[in-house]
């Protein structure tokens, strides 16, 4: 339970002055619905209107505070368009304030002619005369203090005005109240890190350039407490899976023998490695918690199929979960293929299961006759009974979080031992946020006879000459996957966007394109692909839903649009769907705009490489902060203030730091105890306390 201390933080943004229900649906699209979500929104810059010149000194555009007497109004004649003139002076010379749309009497009252006035906005020198449209503040002198010396500039989204997001924050800033340290004070002393309240304030009140970088003191603070916050969640994850006795599970080997005659291929060492390092896991009395690493085609499926056997030698069950319908389902046809002929039974369940058929898959389930129930999140429905599931597959761990982790361990009896797969390498410094609660193993080496991809990079203005290429591309018989590209905040826009190109397209291959994106019911979506993947589509245009998994080995071209766009790691991701089978693959990466340098190094590296260990290492070097976009594509957990990349050598010290918290107080009883789970419930990774006994 939430403690009481922190019930007004969470309380919905519409109950802070000046937010209704507008605002607040507003505000949620880019930060949230409760007021904590605006304590981490913070500035990115300031306005600074310390700078009082005499009109003569300023001789750029620049944001500055005047003091100028009012000489004459310029009305607009009715019906023009030409906007309101107001000429002021002083000493040194003149400016002419402009406003356009403008309310005559309003202006004529904020202004009265002979009177001195304190100006604040920007100025800008157009033919050498001193312009300001629209001043920010307009007072008279004894109202100075009107004028804030230095302002904040929020994040904004369309409709929320720079003011009214200021306004928003102050608001929710009268809300904060001191809450008990939790950090080390010797820790906070060396660092010089104000208490948290203050360093909240001070983040939303930066006085300076320098105190809106990450590594100043309140910035600093506020990053460190939301490591701890996820290292000390992870912590008390890891204790509490070493605590849990697990089964035993040991294996003669006859399956997997058997398995290994089915199999067309060798398995590579790496894949040899992984199976061993999991299987003296699951020979272990406890909880398996393992993150198995692999790129994309590197043949993670096997690898737990070999597991998932294991379970199946010792009579019990085995789970394997991924993400979408379409993987689900290509994930059992799979296994269902790979044990053909043994003595295995695999079921699939996902939310399209219904009636008859699902009621007697569960009775199947209750009655132990499945051994391996393959599925999306329907897996962990509350009617979804096992008979006696051990061992859990999730497949591209990161769209699971650790809750839906322990729903999938409450269906088992007591213990059971996960595997979680992902994708999407991280890099070695980071694995600690993500994945601190597991141990893990690599897949570091691919199937061999992969062919490299041809990667290019094409500006979009191209496509025509792009188009004409796959014409003939296809006539050889390839297919290709054409990705469009994500427009955030808006998945309506998305799909918009991927329907033009699709009827674009259309117009050029007729009825041998295909469209597939989130907002299709899933039978649609199957239907395509299943097109697709039968060869009666050649052309498959998707929004990224559809990006992880799924295997089509004629596939042999990728078209990404607005490749700009998308973070490496899931460029990578996206590029590993071609490849796969013996013909010589290509990916084209079509740019819109690379002005940033950062998009054009970040494709450059796409055509240098194809290791995704040393891509995603490459994002990390090279992913500024502001391009959310990558994080939230690579599957790293969402920090609200922390920076990976600016913060990232706070990380290893919070570690240090939770394990001797954990060590000397388990139960998270002490003085400095309590504060830690007010922390933890502040940064909303409050799901292991409740497995800390006393509260
Ligand atoms: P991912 O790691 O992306 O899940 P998959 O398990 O889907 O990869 O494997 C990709 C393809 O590689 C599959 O078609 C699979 O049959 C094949 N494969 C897996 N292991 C090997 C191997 N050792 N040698 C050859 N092909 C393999
Ligand atoms: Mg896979």
């Amino acid at each position: 339970m939430r403690p009481e201390i922190l019930y007004p933080f969470f309380a919905d943004t519409v109950s802070l002055p000046g937010v209704g229900g507008r605002i607040a649906a507003l505000l949620e699209k880019i930060l949230g619905r409760r007021v904590v979500d605006i304590f981490w929104h913070l500035p990115v810059d300031i306005i600074d209107r310390r700078a009082c010149p005499p009109l003569s000194e300023i001789k750029y555009d620049q944001t500055v505070t005047v003091k100028v007497t009012i000489d004459k109004h310029d009305a607009p004649p009715r019906g023009t368009r030409r906007p309101y003139r107001v000429w002021c002076h002083d000493d040194s010379g003149s400016l002419q304030l402009i406003f356009f749309h403008a309310k005559g009497n309003y202006i004529l009252r904020q202004l009265p002619v002979g009177e001195l006035r304190l100006i604040s906005g920007k100025v800008e020198v157009f033919n050498e005369q001193l312009q300001m449209s629209h001043p920010d503040y307009m007072v008279s002198p004894d109202k100075q203090d009107d004028i804030p010396d230095v302002e904040p500039v929020y994040p904004l989204t369309a409709g929320i005005s720079s003011k009214i997001m200021t306004k928003i924050a102050r608001g929710a800033l009268e809300r904060l109240v001191s809450l008990p340290e939790w950090q080390d004070i010797s820790l906070r002393t060396r660092e010089a890190w104000p208490s948290w309240m203050e360093a909240v304030k001070a983040a939303h009140m930066p006085q300076n350039h320098g105190d809106l970088q990450m590594n100043s003191p309140a910035r600093a603070r506020l990053a460190y407490d939301e490591f701890l916050a996820n290292q000390l969640a992870l912590e008390i994850m890891r204790r509490q899976n070493q605590k849990k006795k697990g089964r035993s599970l040991k294996t003669q080997g006859l399956l997997r023998a058997q398995l290994l005659e089915n199999l067309p291929y060798q398995l590579t060492n790496a894949q040899n490695r992984c199976i061993g390092e999991i299987e003296k896991d699951l020979a272990q009395p406890y909880a398996m918690m393992r993150l198995l690493q692999g790129d994309v085609g590197s043949g993670k499926t096997v690898v737990a199929l070999m597991a998932m056997l294991i379970a199946v030698e010792n009579n019990v069950q085995a789970a394997m979960i991924a993400p979408t319908e379409i993987l689900a389902r290509q994930h059992y046809v799979s296994l269902r293929d790979m044990t053909a002929g043994m003595d295995v039974t695999i079921a699939v369940l996902t939310g399209r299961d219904k009636g008859r058929a699902r009621k007697k898959l569960l009775d199947d389930l209750q009655a132990g006759e499945i051994d391996i129930l393959v599925g999306t999140h329907a897996l962990f429905q509350k009617d979804v009974v096992y008979h006696d599931l051990a061992f859990a597959v999730v497949d591209e761990q990161h769209r699971f979080g650790v809750e839906q982790r322990m729903a999938l361990s409450a269906k088992g009896a007591g213990a059971m031992d996960v595997l979680a797969m992902t994708a999407t390498p991280i890099p070695r410094s980071l694995t600690l946020t993500a994945y601190g609660d597991m141990d893990s193993s690599r897949l570091d080496e691919k199937p061999p006879g992969r062919k490299p991809v041809d990667t290019r990079i094409i500006p979009l203005g191209r496509l025509d000459e792009v188009v004409q290429g796959i014409k003939r591309a296809l006539v050889g018989g390839n297919r290709a996957f054409w990705i469009c590209p994500l427009v955030e905040e808006s998945e309506v826009l998305d799909i918009a966007a991927a329907e033009e190109r699709y009827r674009h397209l259309e117009q050029v291959f007729g009825a041998r394109v295909g469209l597939v994106h989130g907002k299709m019911k899933p039978k649609e979506k199957d239907d395509v692909m299943t097109r697709f993947v039968a060869g009666d589509i050649d052309i498959l245009v998707a929004t990224t839903v559809v990006e992880v998994g799924v295997n089509v080995p004629e596939a042999t071209i990728m078209i990404i649009e607005h490749a700009e766009r998308f973070g490496l790691s899931q460029l990578h991701q996206l590029r590993g769907r071609i490849g796969r089978g013996l013909e010589k693959s290509t990916c084209l990466l079509l740019y819109g705009n690379l002005s940033g340098g950062a998009a054009k190094a970040r494709l450059e590296i796409m055509r240098e490489t194809e290791d995704g260990f040393r891509i995603a290492e490459e994002d990390l070097r090279l992913r500024g902060a502001g391009e959310l976009l990558g994080t939230r594509q690579s599957g790293m957990p969402d920090f609200k203030v922390a920076s990976l990349e600016e913060n990232g050598q706070l990380i290893a010290v919070a570690r240090d730091d939770a394990r001797l918290i954990m060590e000397k107080d388990p139960e998270l009883k002490s003085e400095r105890g309590q504060a830690l789970r007010i922390l933890l419930y502040l940064f909303e990774r409050d799901e292991g306390v409740k497995y800390l006994t006393s509260g």
